[in-house]
């Protein structure tokens, strides 16, 4: 495999989709030997068909604001790879929403869902559309209107959506609502419903609770918890709460979260009735540092900087893409971090991956870290089908599981001559694997 002359190639078709090139890097680096050691793989070209989309769809969203105003977004939605199942992967509502930054995500996704040990392809979508400061009718509408040109590209055996930044539980209503309406079904359409009606126990907090189970599954490795810790976290959305939570609940504590504005740390730990708060003020739209700093006076904001400067054991990057850098990973690794797991999607530039892997450093990537918010969609979709609701410990337990098995795989394909586990390639490998081998039984399509 030539990975340069693919990378030259895919940047003239794609030009300036940094996030995606960066991602397919990533993935193209890691399986190269694997690649080659199955010419099986090459003899149907896996890797110009595993990098392009099979399809992509852009539309006008218009939508009325408040004041009457008549506003018009984009919608889009990139169905990159159903070998091993239909469609998956979340929506995200956020300005900076792009289709490198799609692409990437639905890319990552083919991996990320192949781990899971569940039949799910990869998908991404969403919209430029800011939901900060909208009222509830607003985002209603805004919703609606996008669901009025996606419920004809998406299906319980199709292209299942769920959440992501900006879309949580109250945009996933009412994008359902509509959907139910203009499709006249009540099915699986989309993940991360309400408890009332048809959603999974555990859902909102599975991408945060997976999280620190498979960065449990890595402290093991060196005989160590989070009993004790101190852990960073960046983000305070639906990553980063249930992620926060768990980290609490085994023993540590968390003492940083932060926004796109600085971070807020706190010394005293952000646990219990402060989550709630958290939860509260989130909740209700508002900002969450100015009311927070007020309400906990142990807390300081620190404006304009990243969490990873502050000294801690486990460092949970749970925001955004490209949010730690080299410098970020240069202050934790002189700080002694013992763990960082990525709760986002690529929250590590590939210049700070590459110093925690040169450090030996326990680090994985978000395929593997943050893959329980997909398994449990993934419980989600199950349930619907059997029309049956699983109670809690059922859940968490095969959410368990299936992180654990992740971590297996990712020690599997990853552990190198010295014992040291790369866990990028180890997850990128295994995932890649199956994908490879599904498209691979079925023919070229
Ligand atoms: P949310 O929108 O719920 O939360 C994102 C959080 O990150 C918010 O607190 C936001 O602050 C903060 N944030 C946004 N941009 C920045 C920035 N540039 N620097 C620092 N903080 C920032 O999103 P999610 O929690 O759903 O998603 C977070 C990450 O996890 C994303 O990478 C997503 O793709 C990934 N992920 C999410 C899953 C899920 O189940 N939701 C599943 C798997 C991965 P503010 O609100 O002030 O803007």
């Amino acid at each position: 495999m030539n990975i340069e002359k693919i990378l030259h190639d895919l940047e003239k078709k794609n030009p300036g989709e940094l996030e995606y090139l960066q991602a397919v890097r990533e993935v193209l680096e890691s399986i190269e030997s694997v690649y080659n050691e199955n010419p099986q793989f090459a003899s149907v070209n896996i890797i110009d068909r595993i990098v392009e989309p099979d399809r992509i769809y852009t539309f006008k969203v218009s939508w009325v604001d408040d004041t009457g105003k008549v506003l018009v977004n984009r919608g889009y939605r990139v169905q990159f790879n159903n070998a091993i199942g239909p469609y998956k992967g979340g929506l995200r509502f956020h300005p900076s929403v792009n289709l490198s930054i799609l692409k990437f995500l639905g890319f990552e996704q083919i991996f990320k869902n192949s781990l899971t040990t569940l039949p799910m392809g990869g998908a991404k979508g969403g919209s430029d559309f800011d939901p900060k400061g909208k009222s509830n009718g607003e985002i209603m509408r805004f919703c609606q209107a996008f669901m009025l040109e996606l419920w004809k590209i998406i299906g319980p055996e199709t292209d299942v959506p769920a959440g992501d930044i900006g879309v949580g539980g109250r945009e996933i209503g009412f994008l359902y609502g509509m959907y139910k309406k203009l499709a006249r079904e009540n099915s699986g359409v989309l993940t991360g419903k309400g408890l009332n009606w048809g959603g999974s126990l555990i859902r909102p907090e599975a991408t945060g609770f997976g999280t620190v189970y498979f960065a449990n599954e890595m402290l093991k490795t060196k005989g160590e918890s989070f009993e004790g810790k101190t852990v960073a976290l960046s983000g305070f959305g639906n990553v980063a709460w249930g992620a926060a939570l768990k980290a609490t609940e085994l023993g540590a504590k968390v003492v940083t979260i932060s926004g796109p504005d600085g971070y807020v740390y706190d010394p005293d730990g952000i646990s219990g009735e402060k989550i709630d708060y958290l939860l509260e003020l989130r909740a209700s739209n508002q900002d969450i540092v100015k009311p927070y700093t007020d309400e906990f006076p142990s807390a300081q904001f620190h404006p304009g900087k990243h969490p990873w400067e502050v000294p801690c054991d486990i460092a949970l990057p749970c925001a955004t893409q490209n949010e730690l850098d080299k410098q970020d990973a240069l202050n934790l690794i002189n700080n002694n971090v013992l763990c960082v797991a990525e709760g986002a999607n690529m929250p590590s530039t590939p210049e700070a991956v590459e110093l925690f892997l040169e450090h030996k450093i326990l680090f994985a990537p978000g395929k593997a870290v943050n893959a329980g918010g997909v398994a449990t969609s993934g419980l989600e979709m199950s349930q619907n089908s059997m029309k049956l609701c699983w109670p809690l410990n059922e859940v968490d337990q095969r959410l368990h599981q299936i992180m654990s098995s992740i971590h297996e795989q990712c020690v599997t394909y990853g552990t190198g001559p010295d014992g040291y586990v790369d866990y990028v390639k180890g997850a990128n490998v295994a995932g890649f694997l199956k994908v490879a081998n599904a498209m691979l039984d079925q023919g070229v399509i």
